[in-house]
């Protein structure tokens, strides 16, 4: 428990962990500070109270009546560690270093010292230009864990201002490394590098960057910029090219054995690339290339290259580096193989744009291909059968690593998913697309055994409702402890099954939880089958910091904002996550709902947050600490929880009733 917060085992008050149902903290969040305010101030011996109160003054960025409703519990408990803590921190909030570190040393003194309070005491410190101080008392923090991020960004900022960078690029490498989602510290060490005139290594850094936001025009500009000035970056760059053309030159599509009884499955047609100019592609078999009227206008060569290239209102498809070869089109072609073993290398498919997994890969594919011209840009079309697309999509949502019982959920998931949403691409000419918005498919790279094993136990087999309709599968990573509702959290219309659940069969918190106990919730371990407590593990409980810049950054990729002045919770759903926020900036103000509120603050994991931040002189946030529990949407199926349920010997189709209640499974093809 050490490990982890000053948690409740510091206090001395003893809260039922229940938020009374009327609470407006869950409908109207704007009448939550009136509502806790009277309920203090009729019982102001449950000092309680005081903690829900300011933990929503916390998220108004009232830091100052916060320190006030923490002075009520510590001048009623003044042994109470907790309450110390709590006022330590809330002092630094509004800038008053000088009484944040009377109180933090308060804590110190009683020997209950961990990582958090460390942590916070380095706060302090640098806040007070102590830097030496601060380093120390932050590699403090780390003794007790090495694996907290924000203990890393602050051990590099106090670097930073004693202008030691090489030592903030070590300790911001190490934040990254211990959670990958702080994507704008990439940019902290380009920038740390340049001043360090380290300049191969800082474009490594834009170019991370770029692979992650291919959009962002100053980061093309820079790189641009510095393969123009530097010869020994331009050489990395033809270096990375040379190694991929003769990796795609050696590469040959494996052969793979078709599924048996192929023909009794319905097939899929999968959008690999969307809206380019040009499709390279190897297939391990000759092909052949049929026009709409199934008349045949080209054969291709096994273990060649082929190009598939737009030119004006029309497209050709040549062998690569003969021109004479081409042969246009203009609407669409189908690409097929007479050998049914033989795969298709295709280069450079781009997955996990905005994200920072993006890559751009060139994976092979089972299955025949359709490129479709549309507007003078092409898309570039699997078409397949469903079994052996699920081969390719599995483990791309889920480890293969993992139990079997675990990837026979996801294999169920995965097809009822697929079968409900095949019309989801039809104006685009195909049924779903390869990418997060329907499944990511990676086609062979992510044929792994298990995988394989998982989708021929299950052939067939749907998951439906107890409306008796095809299951609305949605899953996702971990739900932290607790699923949501679709009605929720999406807005959607009340769907049998996708009601939020605890996450496992013994609920010691009761939702909906009072303010404190939400902060306590995205701050401790609750004993949930998706709990992981394992070094590195960021997907149940994890710290987003952001500077004001960070933080304005994010936002005004989605919103024109400016510098952000404040941040409200507008409304909250029963089961914890934030589903309205408004963001108000010097530019203007913005109302944020559901999904977006992750992108909005800094590519958040999940949307079950408590935030605390800091102004600065001039009222603008100078820095955010977002908690989190989980990793994901929160609808359906909490792929960790199937995890820990297989590894508890639950089967696949206890552990799928369990997420999407009533529902029941039809196999629907032999
Ligand atoms: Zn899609
Ligand atoms: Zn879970």
């Amino acid at each position: 428990m050490s490990k982890f917060f000053l948690a409740m085992g510091f206090m001395f008050f003893c809260g039922s962990i229940n938020a009374d149902i009327l609470s407006p903290y869950y409908t109207d969040t704007s009448k939550a500070i009136a509502y806790y305010s009277e309920i203090a101030d009729k019982d102001s011996n449950n000092i309680g109270n005081y903690y829900d109160l300011a933990s929503v003054f916390k998220e108004f960025g009232e830091n100052d009546r916060a320190v006030d409703a923490y002075r009520q519990i510590v001048m009623r408990r003044p042994k109470e560690v907790r309450s110390h803590f709590e006022l330590a921190k809330a002092y630094y909030f509004t800038g008053d270093y000088k009484n944040a570190e009377e109180e933090i040393n308060a804590v110190i003194i009683t020997g209950k010292e961990n990582w958090e309070v460390s942590f916070w005491s380095g706060c302090i410190l640098i806040e007070e230009g102590r830097f030496d101080e601060a380093i120390d008392t932050l590699a403090k923090g780390l003794n007790e864990d090495d694996r907290k991020n924000v203990v890393y960004i602050k051990l590099a900022q106090a670097y930073e201002r004693k202008n030691d960078y090489l030592k903030a690029i070590e300790n911001y490498k190490n934040a990254l490394d211990a959670d990958k989602t702080h994507i704008e510290l990439n940019e902290k060490i380009a920038l740390l590098y340049e001043k360090t005139q380290n300049i191969v290594s800082a474009f490594k850094y834009w170019n991370k960057l770029g692979d992650i936001d291919t959009k962002d025009k100053n980061i093309s500009e820079k790189i641009k910029e510095l393969k123009a000035l530097y010869p020994e970056i331009k050489k990395i760059i033809e270096g990375w090219e040379d190694k991929k053309q003769k990796d795609r030159a050696e590469y040959m599509p494996p052969a793979r054995l078709p599924i048996e009884k192929g023909e009794a499955i319905p097939k899929v047609k999968i959008g690999v690339l969307k809206d380019v100019v040009g499709v390279r592609f190897k297939c391990g078999a000759d092909f052949k290339v049929y026009d709409p009227t199934q008349t045949m206008i080209f054969t291709g060569e096994k273990l060649k290259e082929y190009n598939i290239v737009v030119e004006g209102k029309k497209a050709y498809i040549s062998l690569a580096g003969k021109e004479t070869s081409k042969k246009y089109f203009d609407n669409e072609i189908y690409i097929t193989k007479d050998e049914q073993a033989a795969t298709t290398a295709v280069y450079g498919v781009k997955y996990g744009e905005g994200f920072y997994w993006a890559k751009k890969v060139d994976t092979s594919y089972r299955g025949d291909f359709i490129a479709k011209l549309e507007n003078e840009k092409l898309t570039f079309i699997n078409d397949l059968n469903v079994e052996e697309y699920l081969y390719g999509v599995i483990v791309a949502e889920m480890p293969a690593s993992w139990p079997l019982e675990a990837l026979k959920v996801q294999a169920v998931a995965a097809r009822t998913y697929t079968f409900r949403n095949m019309k989801k691409h039809k104006k685009e000419g195909y049924d779903l697309c390869a990418q997060q918005h329907c499944a990511v498919y990676e086609g062979l790279t992510k044929e792994e055994k298990y995988a394989v094993q998982a989708v021929d136990e299950t052939r067939g087999e749907l998951l439906y409702s107890a409306d008796n309709d095809i299951m609305d599968t949605f899953f996702h990573h971990s739900c932290g402890g607790h699923t949501e509702d679709a009605y929720d959290v999406w807005g959607f219309k009340h769907v049998k099954g996708l009601e939020g659940i605890y996450d496992s069969n013994d609920a010691k918190w009761n939702f909906p939880l009072s303010p404190f106990w939400m902060e306590e919730w995205v701050r401790t371990l609750p004993d949930v089958y998706c709990k992981v407590d394992g070094r590195g593990e960021v997907s149940f409980r994890w710290i987003r910091y952001l500077d004001g810049e960070g933080l304005a950054y994010f936002v005004n990729r989605m919103y024109p904002l400016g510098k952000i002045q404040k941040l409200e919770p507008v409304k909250r759903s029963k089961n914890g996550s934030i589903t309205k926020v408004l963001i108000e900036g010097d530019k203007g103000s913005k109302i944020v709902n559901f999904d977006q509120i992750r992108n909005a603050l800094g590519k958040l994991r999940s949307n079950v947050i408590k935030w605390e931040y800091t102004k600065d002189a001039s009222g603008y946030i100078k820095e955010i600490f977002i908690y989190g529990a989980g990793w994901g949407h929160n609808v359906g199926m909490c792929q960790r929880g199937a995890r820990g349920m297989a590894e508890k010997d639950k089967k696949y189709k206890e552990i799928l009733y369990h997420y999407y209640k009533g529902s029941y499974i039809i196999k629907k093809y032999q």
